[in-house]
């Protein structure tokens, strides 16, 4: 008999989070028999275009580049990630697209598409314009696919409140208009928020003084003509965003990067527009985030875990312990951190070959003695320069003072140009495979953490507090090639570096906003203009989304709560959720039935939560949010 029920879903935010929860809808449905497949409606909620969203708009800059390679992000489950799991109308990683494009194009391909499509390879790095193309093409050739009985309805609006009935949920539009929905998925991805009291008094300083203060932004979302040509522009953050400004200011005013005929590291020139501001660019660390190695895999071919492993790594949860991040699961990453670093220096500086086995005898010992017994293996054999040294990762310059601005940026320019020519080595430089290591390992403890998988005292203080902004400036840098780019710039004056622990303020006397570090003698710069190179912050409590505030106002979600190192509740960055599939926790401490929540405001029970999903990853680990997305899809279709 044919069923005769039907399921309405409102999906909130149609970014790569919630088309995944449409596919995985539109997946699990097709599988289900005929006559038990409910006649569903999926009313998907976004004011941009639905794929792409907000991030990935088609029409952005070119220079806006991912900072995964191609081979990388995928929103529906290709390979491992696939088996199991209800078989997707269009399983098509990045990828697979991008080699299909380029034997069939597809007639929405602009020209600069085609023209990107000519020469990306699968190791490069693509344009975001160009992913958004990709998220565009999969919801239409998805919604394409779909069979009699499923719809999707697109308004094109910001949900502004959600409102619970009786039964399910009543969604309230920007521009009047409303949709009724048994259930309702929050994929809000990157939202505005709040500045911190810094940055407020910065913003009103700058008004009153006529200065330009330019807050926390999705680059794309800028208008960088704004900036003025030839006038100092100082800039807070040497991270992603960074990168961006960067380059828009630089190539995207003409300027251009030409070889220089040397090796890497000082492989181009900058030959300048003549409209370029000067950039005065500091931050805590000093040093802006690495490069990526050049790769043709995302873990480097030669990286094998041995001791970070989901095997050793799930022991403890096996014996009934809940591991600390510092105690239980670093030891592990840090010996194959030591183990990639030293076998690549083996492989590719000639080591004695006792050393090896010696080397693998000694990290197998206890925790307490290992450390000890690796300075004896290495006095002798590596010249003390040559050894891994991850805590001066961490910070470079670490109470390192410098006598002049021109010490400290020729230090920075040697930094940059020995990070270039460590990328080009690839898989024959040992700190950018310790490095690799450590990338790899992150996708084993993502997978321990989440739900619960770590104490919350180790979860705030050593995983977020010590080892995400360590991995993060290591690992999740730009492609070599902007690093390259800003050694050309570097050298060329048009970007200097104003020393570590900056302080950024504003000096009323002078009407200038000035930055100087603690660490390098007399370098202090003065500007009218100062641009935070950075994201909002991801913070549900102080994000400003009239649909989150109302939420939180109305109860029907909280910021979760974690007991604090000192045994202190702190609120965290994410909502509050239930185990799989996530259900937001109200106010009352209940799991509202329905209502779901995906991808970056899970952050507070998983660890990595916005970066694309892996193509052919472990559900479980690189292509999580997938998963998550099918336990959604499920549930709501039970
Ligand atoms: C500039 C930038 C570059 C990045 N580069 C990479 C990269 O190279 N590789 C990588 O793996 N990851 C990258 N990321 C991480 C990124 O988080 C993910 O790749 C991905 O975009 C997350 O998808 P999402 O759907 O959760 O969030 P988003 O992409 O932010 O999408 C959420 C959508 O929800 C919509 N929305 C929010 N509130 C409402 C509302 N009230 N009503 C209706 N719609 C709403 C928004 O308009 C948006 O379109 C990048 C992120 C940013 C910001």
């Amino acid at each position: 008999m044919e069923t005769t029920r039907t399921v309405t879903v409102a999906i909130i935010g149609a970014g790569p989070r919630g088309i995944s929860v449409l596919e995985r809808l539109a997946a699990n449905w097709a599988a289900l028999p005929e006559g038990n497949r409910p006649r569903t409606t999926v009313h998907l909620v976004e004011p941009y275009e639905p794929g792409p969203g907000h991030v990935w708009r088609t029409d952005q800059s070119r220079h806006f580049l991912m900072n995964t390679p191609a081979l990388f992000p995928t929103v529906v489950p290709v390979g491992e990630a696939a088996a199991g799991r209800a078989p997707s109308l269009v399983p098509v990683s990045f990828d697979h697209w991008r080699q299909r494009m380029v034997d069939s194009p597809d007639s929405r391909l602009s020209d600069d598409d085609r023209k990107e499509l000519q020469s990306l390879t699968f190791a490069d790095f693509p344009s975001r314009a160009l992913y958004g193309r990709y998220l565009e093409w999969i919801y239409s050739s998805l919604t394409g696919a779909l069979g009699e009985g499923f719809k999707v309805v697109v308004h094109r609006s910001e949900a502004q409140h959600v409102e619970p009935l009786t039964a399910g949920f009543r969604v309230r539009l920007s521009g009047g208009g409303a949709v009724v929905s048994d259930a309702v998925v929050l994929a809000l991805g990157h939202l505005p928020a709040q500045l911190n009291p810094e940055q407020e008094a910065l913003r009103d300083g700058a008004a009153r003084l006529g200065l330009q203060y330019w807050p926390p932004n999705v680059p794309a979302d800028a208008d960088w003509n704004r900036l003025p040509a030839r006038k100092t522009v100082l800039v807070r953050g040497l991270g992603l965003n960074f990168f961006d400004i960067i380059t828009h200011l630089t190539e995207g005013r003409g300027g251009n990067f030409v070889s220089s005929g040397l090796p890497a590291g000082r492989a181009l020139d900058y030959h300048p527009s003549g409209r370029e501001p000067l950039v005065v660019a500091a931050s805590r660390r000093g040093t802006p985030y690495r490069a990526k190695a050049k790769l043709d895999s995302y873990v480097p071919r030669s990286i094998q875990l041995r001791y970070c492993t989901p095997t050793r790594a799930s022991r403890f949860a096996a014996e009934g312990i809940q591991p600390g991040f510092d105690h239980d699961l670093w030891p592990l990453l840090h010996r194959d951190a030591v183990w990639a670093y030293y076998g690549t220096l083996a492989r590719t500086a000639g080591l004695p070959d006792a050393f090896l086995p010696s080397l693998q005898d000694v990290l197998d010992d206890a925790d307490q003695v290992w450390r000890r017994r690796l300075e004896e293996l290495l006095d002798g054999t590596v010249a003390p320069a040559d050894r891994l040294d991850l805590e001066s990762l961490a910070s470079p310059f670490r109470r390192h003072r410098f006598a002049s601005e021109e010490e400290y940026n020729r230090a920075v320019l040697d930094y940059l140009e020995e990070d270039a020519a460590g990328s080009d080595r690839g898989e024959n430089d040992p700190l950018k495979m310790a490095i690799g290591a450590m990338n790899a390992g992150r996708s084993v403890i993502k997978e321990i953490v989440a739900d619960g998988g770590l104490t919350e005292a180790s979860w705030t203080a050593e995983l977020r507090g010590w080892f995400e902004p360590l991995v993060e400036g290591l690992a999740s840098g730009p492609p070599a090639l902007r690093i390259e780019q800003l050694a050309a710039l570097a050298r060329s004056g048009i970007v200097r570096f104003a020393g570590p622990a900056p302080r950024f303020e504003l000096d009323a006397a002078l009407g200038r906003f000035t930055v100087s570090s603690p660490w390098v003698e007399g370098g202090k710069y003065d500007a009218g203009v100062l641009v935070e190179a950075m994201m909002p912050a991801n913070r549900v409590s102080q994000n400003r989304s009239v649909l989150l505030r109302r939420l939180l106002e109305d109860g029907l979600v909280r910021a979760r709560t974690m007991m604090s190192e000192d045994g202190v509740p702190e609120v965290s960055p994410g909502i509050d959720v239930s185990k799989p599939p996530y259900r937001a926790i109200g106010a009352n401490g209940l799991a509202q039935e329905n209502l779901y929540v995906l991808g970056l405001q899970l952050s507070s029970v998983q660890w990595g939560t916005a970066i694309a999903a892996e193509a052919g990853a472990s559900l479980d680990a690189g292509s999580r949010t997938l998963r998550d997305a099918d336990d959604i899809a499920r549930a709501i279709l039970a």
